[in-house]
Parts: structure tokens; C-alpha cells; sequence
């Protein structure tokens, strides 16, 4: 199919691009990457009036850190992150574990952060981590700049805060202390598809002893969720695990805080080939895989840190 006919156009500065969706009256799409937009489009389950490709505006393509916080303009493509340099310490290494998962090259190498939080997929890998760190969405619209915390921001599938005159400029991350442990996994039924669960965890440790914990799920409700119910009972426990590949015992905290995950923080909606139980099964199986992961993350990069110092 071909898309419906649309007016295009090609605004250089975020002023123009903003002029442009918020003046017109008629049905208007930002272009980024296009990757979900296009395909969209070429199905007619979108039938934009106007097309505001943004790929023309400098200003949205930076990527920079000021005050332990990461910015990434909107213009910023997936594929940035592959790159183990690109962002410093455990969040550099969180995004980089979290990217490759993403579809696939090409598609990395055009699509954004932004668009992924604007076209707000539930089984996104950015909006789980988004959720998990706390995110704020930086939004310029026709009244000026807003911000909004991503806990506020995504409303359900599809859905968010966002206004259809608002353009995202930026999304914003926290940096995370060398003290943390990172990791992200995720299951799939091919190489290609999209997340049936994934799941990203961060884990605070200080003297062998959990302090903080963040575990974002991905594809595990209608919308990326913050598993809080698992993060708060992992507070004050153990960050020991068994080496990988040995078992985890039942009433080990990263099983237990997986089992929390599954019955309490997601709330699973069934897909062709994954119902809903099975959903809650791979949440807890891969809640606790990431939670070991990130624990044995955290002791690695606490004896580098040594070795930095002899
Ligand atoms: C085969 C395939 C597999 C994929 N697999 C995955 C996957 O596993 N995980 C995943 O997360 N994604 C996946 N994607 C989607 C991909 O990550 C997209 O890049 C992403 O969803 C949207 O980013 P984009 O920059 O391409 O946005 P676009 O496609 O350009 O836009 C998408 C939507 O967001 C809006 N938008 C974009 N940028 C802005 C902005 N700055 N301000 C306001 N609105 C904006 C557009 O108007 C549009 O409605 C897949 C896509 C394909 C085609």
C-alpha cells in the first residue's frame, strides 16, 4: 500500500518546526526516523496531513552530560549507544547492553530515543529504562518548554502526556554512580521481533548491602512499567549471588524479587504467543536473570575501581 497524499515540510530551526505543527490545524506528524512513522503510513493506519521532517535542525542532534545528567537531543539515533565510549560509567553500559536489542542495524541507525519515547510502544527498551531512571521528557510547544517526568508521561499504549503541537527536543537521564551495577536482558521469540519481556535493572551496593534498586520492565503492562513493589524489597538485602550458571534459591531476594515483579508491578496483556501467564513467568525468570547480572556487574566494576587505585 501507499501512503495517503500529505503536504511536507522541512523546517530548519525548533521554532519553525513548532510553528509548523501548531499553526496549520490539520493533522500533523513529526518525521525523525521514520522508522515506525513510514511503515505506519504505508499501512494508512496513519494518514498524516503534514509531515514535519525535523532531520534538517542542528540544534536537536547533540548528545552531551551537564550536571550528572545525560541530555540526547531528539535527533539522536539509537546506534549512538552502541558505541561503548559514547556515554561515561554504568549508564553508558545500561543503554549499550539495552540498544543492540533494538530491531536491527539499519533501523538503529535512523531511528531515535525520541521518537521511540513519542511513539511510546509498550514494548520499547527505551521507555522501560526511561521509567526505571526517573526520565524527563523535554517538550517545546506553541506556550514554550515543559517538562514532564516519565512517570507522568506515558499513559498507555500509544499514549502520553505529549500534546500534538509539541515537539521533543530532548530526553533526559540521570548519570549512575560507579557504585552501580547494569543490566538489561530480554526475550524474543526471533532475532527480528519486537520484546515479549525484557528487562532493565540498575543496582545500588554499598559494603555487599543493596541500597537502591531500579528495574524497569519492558512489554510487561500496557505501558513500560517501574517495578517499585520489587525495587523496595530488595532494600537492605544481600547483593551476593551464586556464580552463573549455579542455581538461585527459591528465597534468594533476586528470586523473590522477581516473583514480586511478576504478581504485583506488571500487569501483562496477552499477545499471540505469549499469554498473560506466560508473561508473568518470563517477567519473574528474567527480573531475577538481570538483578544477578547487575549484582555481578556492581563487584566487577567496585574491583576495577580498586585496581584503578593500586
Ligand atoms: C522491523 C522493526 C522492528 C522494530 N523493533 C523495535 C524494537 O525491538 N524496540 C523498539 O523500541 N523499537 C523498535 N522499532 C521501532 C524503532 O525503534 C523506531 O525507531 C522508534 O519507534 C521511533 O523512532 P523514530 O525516530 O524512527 O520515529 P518516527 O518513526 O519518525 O516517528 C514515530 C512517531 O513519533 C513521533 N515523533 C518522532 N519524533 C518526535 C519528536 N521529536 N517530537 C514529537 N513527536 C515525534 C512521530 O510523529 C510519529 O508519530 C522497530 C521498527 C521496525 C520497523
Amino acid at each position: 500500500m501507499k501512503p495517503a497524499p500529505f503536504d511536507y515540510v522541512v523546517p530548519r530551526t525548533v521554532r519553525e518546526a513548532v510553528d509548523a505543527l501548531g499553526d496549520t490545524g490539520r493533522k500533523a506528524q513529526v518525521l525523525a526516523g521514520g522508522q515506525s512513522l513510514i511503515l505506519e503510513m504505508h499501512l494508512q493506519r496513519i494518514r498524516p496531513e503534514l509531515v514535519v521532517d525535523i532531520n534538517c535542525i542542528p540544534e536537536l542532534g547533540h548528545l552531551s552530560v551537564a550536571d550528572s545528567t545525560l541530555r540526547v537531543g531528539a535527533l539522536v539515533r539509537h546506534a549512538v549507544f552502541e558505541s561503548p565510549g559514547a556515554v561515561a560509567g554504568p549508564l553508558g553500559a545500561l543503554l549499550a547492553r539495552a540498544v543492540v536489542n533494538i530491531a536491527h542495524p539499519p533501523i538503529r541507525s535512523r531511528g531515535t530515543m525520541a521518537g521511540s519515547f513519542a511513539w511510546a510502544h509498550p514494548a520499547s527498551e527505551w521507555c522501560a529504562i526511561g521509567v526505571a531512571l526517573d526520565a524527563v521528557v523535554e517538550l517545546r510547544g506553541p506556550d514554550g518548554t515543559r517538562e514532564v517526568a516519565a512517570a507522568d508521561y506515558f499513559q498507555g499504549p500509544y499514549r502520553t502526556a505529549r500534546r500534538p503541537q509539541e515537539l521533543i527536543t530532548a530526553v533526559r537521564l540521570p548519570l549512575l554512580g560507579e557504585d552501580t551495577g547494569v543490566s538489561f536482558v530480554e526475550h524474543r521469540r526471533t532475532h527480528f521481533t519486537f520484546a515479549q519481556v525484557a528487562v532493565a535493572a540498575a543496582l545500588t551496593v554499598r559494603d555487599g548491602v543493596i541500597g537502591e534498586a531500579r528495574i524497569g520492565l519492558v512489554n510487561s503492562a500496557d505501558r513500560p512499567v517501574r517495578a517499585r513493589a520489587a525495587e523496595q524489597a530488595l532494600i537492605g538485602a544481600e547483593a551476593d549471588a551464586p556464580p552463573a550458571g549455579h542455581r538461585l534459591p527459591e528465597d534468594h531476594p533476586f528470586a523473590r524479587a522477581g516473583r514480586i515483579a511478576a504478581t504485583e508491578d506488571a500487569a501483562p496483556v496477552a499477545e499471540p504467543y505469549a499469554d498473560v501467564e506466560y508473561k508473568r513467568q518470563a517477567v519473574a525468570v528474567l527480573v531475577a536473570r538481570t538483578l544477578r547480572e547487575a549484582a555481578a556487574d556492581q563487584r566487577a566494576r567496585g574491583a576495577a575501581h580498586q585496581g584503578d587505585h593500586r
